[in-house]
């Protein structure tokens, strides 16, 4: 999706960005943190491999039997005709069977037991007839079916899981399958967040005449948990330059990432960005994109520093959409999660405005059989409902124009978000 027409930029002022490129921006400049530290596996849980873990052995050790039924040897069966086979004793999973087998000869296996020595095919106990120790395999078999060889998961020396990896469930019984206690994993980025703004009143206490309670904090802790970074809660900063200058210095130098949400914009009491350009470096804050317009981005000293807007719907927007990915590549995640886009037909006309990347929140339902999305009521940035009643984001492109019932829409479903 492109930009089309860019509002003017002031010639002192940076540029206007689209979504995609300011993206690319915040990302060029992310580096991952140096810092690691061992974890056993469990702890590792959604943390980031520091190292590759390479296999210290074949995955499975042994051939093994994938089936409830009978190892015979492939050279005994027929193609055409039934074969008779003489049962000489069993393999469980956990009791292998000693011997070689030879011709004319089966063992009778349960699945997960080792392969008897000799046999390299395994017939399922629903198709043979068993009398005495006798068994009779129909013809129509095919060599080494239901077996699952040594090393077929993996290889041994093979690398299993790579630096950058975060890991998930599957990921740690992996690591349990090859006998591995710890792993070393990145140390969590330190990400420092704060609001701002003189309206804003904590929860706990009755609000005054004008005030409001501070919701993004909370939104913003949530959205942290989720990726597993270290979180650290600076509470309300005041409107005042004095003070947010302190508070970013305070900031930067305990954080990896510094969160703000509100006095971004160019109200009378929008003093994010001149205090941030004053204290470090302001790169860009203009982005095409609703909501979440005004996103101030840059750096004070070794962190990194996201000026989010202060309406609420508008936060989670501009965390998704660029504040998440950047604090995984921060935690060193590599490659970063696919966000799949989905087209849907959309079940209401709707109207798309020229020039900016629409998030709209909406939700993916299902009637006769067929997704389709419908907006949430009230569009707001300031409406934090029309969040919670959603699972999407009906994404409308730079270009504008009307969308008709039952015309495609891309989708973005907040699962997988952050
Ligand atoms: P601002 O970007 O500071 O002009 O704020 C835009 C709107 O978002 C105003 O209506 C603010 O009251 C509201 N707002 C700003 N910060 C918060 C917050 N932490 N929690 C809830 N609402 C906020
Ligand atoms: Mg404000």
């Amino acid at each position: 999706m492109q930009g089309t027409s860019r509002p003017p930029a002031r010639s002192d002022e940076p540029e206007w960005l689209g979504v995609d490129e300011a993206r690319a921006a915040i990302l060029g400049v992310v580096e991952p943190v140096r810092g690691w530290e061992s974890a056993p596996v469990r702890g590792a849980f959604e943390r980031v491999l520091a190292r590759s873990v390479v296999a210290p052995f074949d995955v499975p050790v042994h051939d093994n039997s994938a089936m409830d039924g009978y190892a015979v040897r492939a050279a005994d069966l027929h193609p055409d005709v039934s074969a008779h086979l003489t049962v000489v004793g069993t393999a469980l999973a956990g009791s292998a069977f000693s011997g070689v087998i030879g011709p004319g000869r089966a063992v009778r296996v349960m699945t997960g037991a080792v392969l008897p020595r000799g046999t390299d095919t395994v017939v399922i106990q629903e198709i043979v007839q068993r009398t005495g120790d006798e068994v009779v395999v129909p013809p129509g078999q095919r060599a080494g079916q239901n077996v699952r060889r040594a090393g077929e998961d993996l290889a041994r020396e093979s690398v299993a899981l790579s630096r950058g990896k975060r890991l998930a469930a599957a990921d740690v019984g992996l690591l349990a399958s090859l006998g591995i206690a710890e792993v070393a994993v990145y140390r969590r980025p330190r990400v420092v967040f704060f609001s701002t703004g003189d309206e804003l009143a904590s929860i706990g206490r009755p609000l005054a005449p004008g005030e409001v309670y501070d919701s993004n904090r909370y939104t913003l802790h949530c959205a942290l948990q989720r990726l597993n970074v270290q979180a650290i809660d600076m509470g309300v900063v005041r409107d005042d330059p004095g003070e947010l200058e302190a508070a970013f210095r305070d900031a930067a130098t305990q954080a990896d990432a510094v969160i703000t949400t509100g006095g971004v914009s160019v109200g009378d009491a929008d003093q994010v960005r001149p205090v941030m350009a004053r204290v470090g470096e302001m790169r860009f804050w203009r982005i095409q994109i609703k909501p979440g317009r005004p996103m101030a981005f840059g750096r004070i000293g070794a962190a990194c520093v996201f000026g989010l807007p202060g309406n609420p719907v508008a936060v989670l927007v501009a965390f998704y959409q660029f504040v998440a990915d950047a604090l995984r590549r921060l935690g060193g995640e590599d490659p970063l999660p696919a966000h799949p886009i989905l087209r849907v037909p959309c079940a209401t006309a709707l109207r798309r405005e020229r020039g900016r990347r629409e998030y709209l929140r909406g939700e993916l339902f299902e009637a006769d059989g067929r997704w389709q999305v419908r907006p949430a009521p009230h569009q707001g940035s300031g409406v934090l409902r029309s969040m919670s009643v959603s699972n999407c984001f009906i994404v409308l492109p730079e270009s504008g124009g009307e969308v008709a019932p039952g015309d495609l829409v891309h989708v973005q479903p907040f699962e997988g978000l952050p």
